[in-house]
């Protein structure tokens, strides 16, 4: 054993410091370290409380250490963790059911992050067009300030060249277009097209929700050049947009969904959606995963959406987005030197800096985490809420109160 640590390794102490120490440097985490959580309330190493509208990154959206999901997952601890992909397993099995009954798909494939769904997405598309088509049909369309993940492809088909550079060279027969520009999609999407992959709500580009003719333009294209339309619903699924999916509320149906993030709440699991046809263009040995589907995995899963998909559920959603919308149109008129009108849907929300203060959200959020509120931003301008869905009205009007000090405090300086 290393002579650093030679006993009590698990009790050793930490602090933030140890991650500059220990940790490769792609983060740059808040100065406390969570050490508890239930629900949306979240305590440090001081033992200093923080109401989370964050929830990870729209990931625990039942709350932190739900109870349903920690008896759950305790009862399946002790029954069967994992198999191998040569045996299926029973959670597995009805996490797909519930998943095809309550979508527009017949199948489902089982991965563990965002990242890997959409790769199984963009890799069955070029599938599909290779084999129906020929290769010339490779070419993958996606839009300017996207995100869909960090693997060397579906980073390339992110919208962001500062999350490519330095890692060339690149996969290639990509095209970006402009988010909502339905000329641009016009001139992109031809023959040669296998698959066009948007999010129906930019998370991380900003908060931007799609509009509706644009997806519906995309849709017409796809269906007449014979392109597979993928929605990346990572952030948008799984009841945080105030539907099940977010194709729900758009109203316009994809070829491929992609879903991760809350569908977990925290455990690690993506799904890719699909329909028969489609899916039958992947056989045994095409695509695979060690972890993907395993039965704690899916256990999880399987509660996620049993909890969430209740029209009574997603009802309470849409009504705590009117109530945070409300709240933060009112924050806009009070401080409008500090924010402009907030955007998004449900409860993935972004209030965008105002004029003057660009640059600025992360500032703004490290001010409401000294108060105790933790916030997300969505690049530099943007900050964002994404609070569980569980939240409640205290919850709500108290993350407004603790709002309106940071914005004090912020002008102040
Ligand atoms: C977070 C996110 C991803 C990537 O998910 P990971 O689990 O981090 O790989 C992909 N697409 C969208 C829209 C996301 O928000």
């Amino acid at each position: 054993m290393n002579a650093k640590l030679e006993s009590g390794v698990t009790s050793l102490p930490v602090t933030r410091q140890t991650f500059d120490e220990v940790l490769v440097p792609t983060y740059a985490p808040a100065a406390m370290v969570p050490v508890r959580a239930a629900g949306l309330d979240v305590w440090d190493q001081e033992g200093k409380h923080y109401l989370d509208f964050t929830s990870g990154i729209a990931v625990s959206s039942l709350g932190h250490c739900n109870p349903l999901l920690v008896d759950a997952v305790t009862r399946q601890v002790n029954t069967l963790w994992h198999l191998g992909n040569g045996y299926t397993n029973e959670p597995v099995l009805r996490l797909a059911s519930i998943l095809t009954a309550a979508t527009f798909a017949d199948r489902a494939f089982f991965c563990n992050s965002g990242a890997e769904a959409n790769e199984a997405a963009l890799k069955l598309a070029r599938k599909y067009a290779h084999t129906k088509f020929g290769p010339h049909k490779s070419r993958i369309v996606s839009c300017l300030s996207s995100f869909h993940g960090r693997t060397l492809f579906t980073v390339s088909v992110g919208g962001q060249p500062k999350y490519t550079e330095g890692f060339e060279p690149l996969p290639q027969e990509i095209n970006h277009i402009a988010y909502n520009d339905i000329e641009s999609a016009r001139t992109a999407i031809t023959d040669d097209v296998a698959a066009v992959i948007v999010e129906p709500i930019q998370g991380e580009g900003g908060v931007i929700p799609g509009d509706i003719d644009f997806l519906k333009a995309l849709r017409e294209l796809c269906d007449k050049t014979g392109a597979l339309l993928v929605f990346d619903e990572v952030q948008s699924g799984v009841g945080r947009t105030g539907a099940l999916y977010d194709y729900m509320n758009v109203g316009v149906t994809p070829d491929i969904l992609t879903s991760a993030k809350a569908l977990g709440n925290g455990y690690p699991i993506g799904a890719m959606l699909t329909t028969d046809e489609i899916a039958q263009h992947f056989n045994v040995g095409s695509h695979g995963t060690t972890y993907g589907g395993n039965p704690l995995a899916a256990t999880v899963a399987l509660n996620v959406v049993e909890q969430i998909n209740q029209p009574s559920f997603l009802a309470r959603v849409n009504e705590a987005s009117a109530k945070l919308f409300a709240q933060l149109e009112k924050l806009s008129n009070d401080f409008p030197q500090l924010f402009g009108k907030p955007r998004g849907k449900g409860l993935l929300i972004g209030l965008p800096m105002a004029e003057g203060n660009k640059g600025r959200a992360k500032d703004y959020t490290k001010t409401a985490e000294k108060l105790g509120l933790m916030l997300l931003i969505a690049g530099p301008d943007v900050v964002r809420l994404a609070p569980a869905l569980v939240v409640s009205d205290e919850q709500l009007i108290e993350a407004d109160r603790i709002m309106r000090d940071a914005a004090q405090a912020f002008i102040a300086g």
